[in-house]
């Protein structure tokens, strides 16, 4: 059959065709079970079996754009707001090394309250005290702000494209374009960052071709990451309706992604695991080797509620943290000892 075909030529080549993505993002039932043994090898070969964790500090949930997806847009009036002090994105920076993590991602809504010289002497202060990489999930800033930010001691960034089909893209984000985030990748990776992408599956209006799309975008910009998670619909939101993605879908594209970039690293996300009970493990075991323990201060938890039913909402950090602990042995694997940075920037490719 042609997904036989498609499957053959996956296992030799990282440079596989478009048809051949949208072949395997097509697989059915039982072509997907073999599908998710191909991409779990491939981890396996190029990452090894260690899961990285990044803990994540949400420490602002002010936004100022209006994502139809997202429920901390700026027109949403039900959700509390509120915002970190430094003093305490530090101490959570502390504890998710006192956990373990090796990683700390600071995600904000796009909140310009935080100037780039306080992210910059936040930023500072962590690569100062902690040992620890750190990862910015902020939104659009601009080039300088970004440079100061690596200067400060920034390691990574991540800013999803979200969804290749430059017209959904600038209906469901408005006034932005999809070039202009691609522009914005291209200024990270001059400034030195490992650059991380990702996109949403099960978006209204997206096909299996948009998703083959996502991923060759991906592969052409030579991200280091890709967060790749279901869109789950906000009835606070304009697309309360929407269907949303599946767990079946989203580890197909999670299995493609590790296919045709062998070398990336990939979440096990937290909203595959909103979905389904056992979709963080089953992601582990579909291609990703990174999981991204929430470390926000419990009381913050509920106000940063982008999608219904996400996991972990009731939980300090220590719980979360050992819930990941959790999914890493369901999924038979090792806690990384390294920070997980990208292979090119260890130079090993
Ligand atoms: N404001 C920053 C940005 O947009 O890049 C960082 C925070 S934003 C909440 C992080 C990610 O959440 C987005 O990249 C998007 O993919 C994801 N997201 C937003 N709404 C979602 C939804 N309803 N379901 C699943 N993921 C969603
Ligand atoms: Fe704001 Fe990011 Fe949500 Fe868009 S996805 S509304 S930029 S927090």
């Amino acid at each position: 059959t042609d997904f036989t075909a498609a499957l053959t030529r996956a296992g030799k080549s990282e440079n596989l065709p478009r048809e051949d993505l949208i072949t395997l993002l097509g697989a059915d039932a039982d072509e997907s079970k073999v599908l998710f043994r191909l991409a779990d090898q491939v981890r396996l070969k190029y990452m090894g079996n260690g899961v990285h964790f990044r803990g994540i500090i949400e420490f602002s949930n002010y936004c100022s754009k209006n994502c139809f997806y997202c429920g901390l847009r700026r027109d949403n009036a039900g959700l509390t707001r509120y915002r970190m002090e430094a003093g305490e994105i530090i101490a959570g920076a502390r504890e998710a090394a006192r956990l373990g993590c090796r990683t700390v991602v600071l995600q904000s809504g796009e909140d310009s309250f935080y100037s780039a010289e306080i992210l910059a002497g936040i930023i500072f202060r962590i690569k100062k005290e902690l040992d620890l990489a750190v990862t910015l999930s902020l939104g659009d800033r601009s080039k300088q702000d970004y440079a100061l930010l690596r200067e400060a001691g920034a390691d990574r960034c991540l800013l999803k494209h979200e969804t290749c089909d430059a017209g959904l893209f600038s209906d469901l984000r408005p006034g932005t374009s999809l070039e202009g985030r691609i522009t914005r990748l291209k200024w990270l990776r001059e400034l030195g960052y490992q650059v991380g992408s990702g996109n949403m599956v099960g978006l209204p209006g997206q096909t299996i071709e948009t998703l083959a799309g996502d991923i060759i975008l991906m592969r052409d910009l030579e991200v280091e990451m890709a967060g790749i998670g279901p869109f789950i619909p906000n009835k606070q939101t304009p697309l309360a309706n929407a269907s949303g993605g599946t767990l079946e879908m989203t580890l197909k594209t999670l299995a493609v992604a590790r296919i045709a970039m062998p070398w990336a690293h990939l979440p096990s996300t937290t909203s595959a695991a909103s979905i389904h009970p056992s979709g963080r493990v089953k992601a582990l075991k579909s291609g990703a080797n990174v999981i991204m323990p929430n470390m926000t201060p419990q009381r913050y938890r509920e106000s940063y509620c982008i999608y219904p039913g996400k996991l972990g909402t009731a939980d300090t950090p220590a719980q979360s943290y050992n819930r990941a602990v959790m999914a890493v042995k369901d999924a038979g694997r090792c806690i990384s000892e390294g920070y997980g940075h990208s292979l090119r920037y260890q130079k090993k490719y």
